[in-house]
């Protein structure tokens, strides 16, 4: 368990991290989620001690990061910048990381053999492609069999196989029990991987909430229509309770209309259409929206929008904030 709590991290006038408070829970794949800028690697920084935090607190089953023993065995990561030495070979990479953490040589052909580089375990880093190098980073992750494990935008730059090979990965390790804690600037890739979804704008939280609850929330359903008739469908509509919205182009939808009712109004009324489709929204439209929120909101206005504070309205709205 990851356990985050009012966690802030300032670079001089930036507010890089704005009081975060969440916990990660062992079982379920985590989606960390927000544009680039976000603020994602400098929490995830923070967690491993790597960076100090300006204010709040984190903690890794009650312990702060230096206080665990043997730390690889207890709290596994790859981070966006790899710290590996160029001229060393993955092995020899993995196995001094292992000698550090009372780790035996035998696991280190273990993981190299999960991550599949087994063959080129010999040769040297800086002849790794992006692909081979992530692969490198998550067996050093996974090297001290920890309980909780993190992955920074493990995806980026990797080829179809690479992004189905990890996928895979984190819903294993979730399934055994672990605690699995994964960034990503793409929607996309969390609603495949992910079953709990944490997802910040600008440093602040926006939401903290199962993938399911997003999904059923955010998934909007509308009616796509055209017509050159357009100020006569806007009538008929209209007499029947029915609001469309113009999007430009010459296209109407409607919200949550159902297409089988319009046709046939529009029928009824001779009116011809050139297209009639339902349509649901996609996770990144909800995604994009949701930090586009917090953008105008942070450029324009002193207070939350009514209806837009998250449930840990306090976390998000702190003094930091109004003075960043
Ligand atoms: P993400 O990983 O979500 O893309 P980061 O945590 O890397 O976001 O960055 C969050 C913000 O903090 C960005 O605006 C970035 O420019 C800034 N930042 C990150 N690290 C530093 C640093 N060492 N010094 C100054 N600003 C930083
Ligand atoms: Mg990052």
């Amino acid at each position: 368990m990851i356990e985050l709590e009012g966690l802030t991290k300032r670079y001089g006038e930036k507010v890089a991290v704005n009081n975060l408070s969440f916990t990660v829970r062992p079982g379920i794949v985590t989606g960390f989620l927000g544009p680039n800028g976000a603020g994602k690697s400098t929490t995830m920084r923070m967690i491993l001690g790597l960076d100090r935090p300006t204010a709040g607190d984190v903690r890794i089953d009650g312990k702060h990061y230096h206080q665990l023993k043997d730390p690889l065995t207890y709290i596994g990561a790859l981070l966006e910048a790899r710290g590996v030495h160029p001229g060393r070979s993955a092995h020899n990479h993995l196995l001094c990381l292992a000698q550090s953490n009372g780790i035996s040589k035998r696991r280190v052909h273990e993981v190299l053999d999960t991550v599949g580089l087994t063959a080129v375990a010999k040769k040297k880093a800086k002849g790794f492609s992006l692909g081979m190098g992530q692969r490198l980073g998550i067996a050093a992750a996974l090297l001290g069999d920890p309980r909780i494990l993190m992955f920074d935008e493990p995806v980026n730059g990797l080829d179809p196989e690479g992004i189905h090979w990890i996928r895979t990965l984190m819903k294993s390790l979730a399934s055994q029990g672990r605690t699995v804690f994964v960034s990503s600037h793409l929607m996309s890739e969390m609603a495949l991987t992910a079953d709990h979804l944490v997802v910040i704008g600008q440093g602040r939280l926006l939401a903290d909430t199962s993938m399911a609850d997003f999904i059923a929330q955010n998934s909007r359903s509308y009616v796509r229509i055209r017509t050159p008739q357009r100020e006569r469908l806007l009538d008929v509509l209209q007499g029947a309770g029915i609001t469309a919205v113009e999007t430009g182009g010459g296209v109407l939808e409607v919200d949550g209309g159902k297409a089988e009712h319009i046709g046939e109004l529009a029928a009824r009324h001779r009116i011809t259409l050139h297209e009639l489709s339902p349509q649901q929204a996609s996770l990144e439209e909800a995604f994009m929206r949701l930090t586009a929120e917090s953008v105008e909101y942070h450029a324009h206005t002193g207070t939350p929008p009514a209806g837009q504070a998250p449930a840990q309205a306090q976390a998000p709205w702190g003094e930091g904030w109004r003075k960043g």
